[in-house]
């Protein structure tokens, strides 16, 4: 059975090169739809907790909330890099609260303190698939993303076996001694 939850990400971002009005910044909400796949737990009778999916993606997502998403060509960024600078903005301010854990992947470098994701293609809905899939993956057992940007929606599914642990108390991944971290459960 699945486990689907829901969470959203306010964000800008442009098509550099692109011909339509997606070559010039403008922004978004976005709205992915994680989908996790195993057999019920029956301690808990859920495959997954919905609010621990959404912990964990949102971890390290939202290095993508109220952040500029911008690709690693697009000219842009340095002209953005130097106001961020000369503004004082650019390596944190106190203000500067959300922020998740830097990332470099083959696909994106998240840079919280200035709350800009630099990516290798285009972030289109399918881009942004391709990201929190390589981001999530080890993590949960995703069988299907879906992304929703204005009339734009992607989806891709997949085939990804994690053998997640499960305490039988209160659902979540067990930690690599096999204790929940949550409960205290031992198996
Ligand atoms: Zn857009
Ligand atoms: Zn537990």
């Amino acid at each position: 059975m699945r486990s689907i939850t829901k969470l959203d990400l306010q964000y800008a971002h442009r098509f550099y090169g692109f011909k339509g009005e997606a070559q010039y910044l403008h922004g978004h909400t976005g709205i992915l739809t994680i989908e996790v796949e195993d057999s019920v737990n029956e301690g808990v009778n859920m495959v997954f907790p919905c609010g621990e999916i959404q912990k964990t993606a949102w971890e390290v997502l939202k290095n993508f909330d109220h952040s500029l998403i911008l690709r690693e060509d697009d000219p842009l960024l340095p002209a953005i890099l130097k106001v961020y600078e000369e503004t004082g903005l650019k390596n944190g301010t106190p203000q500067n609260q959300m922020k998740g854990e830097a990332f470099k992947t083959e696909l994106a470098t998240a840079y919280p303190d200035s709350r800009l994701v630099v990516t290798k293609e285009t972030m289109t809905v399918e881009g942004m698939i391709k990201i929190v899939y390589s981001l999530l993956k080890d993590k949960l057992n995703i069988v299907k993303l879906t992304f929703t940007s204005g009339v734009n929606v992607a989806s891709a599914e997949f085939e990804t076996k994690n053998n997640i642990d499960r305490c039988p108390l209160c659902g979540i991944a067990m930690n690599e001694n096999g204790i929940c971290s949550k409960c205290g459960y031992k198996h």
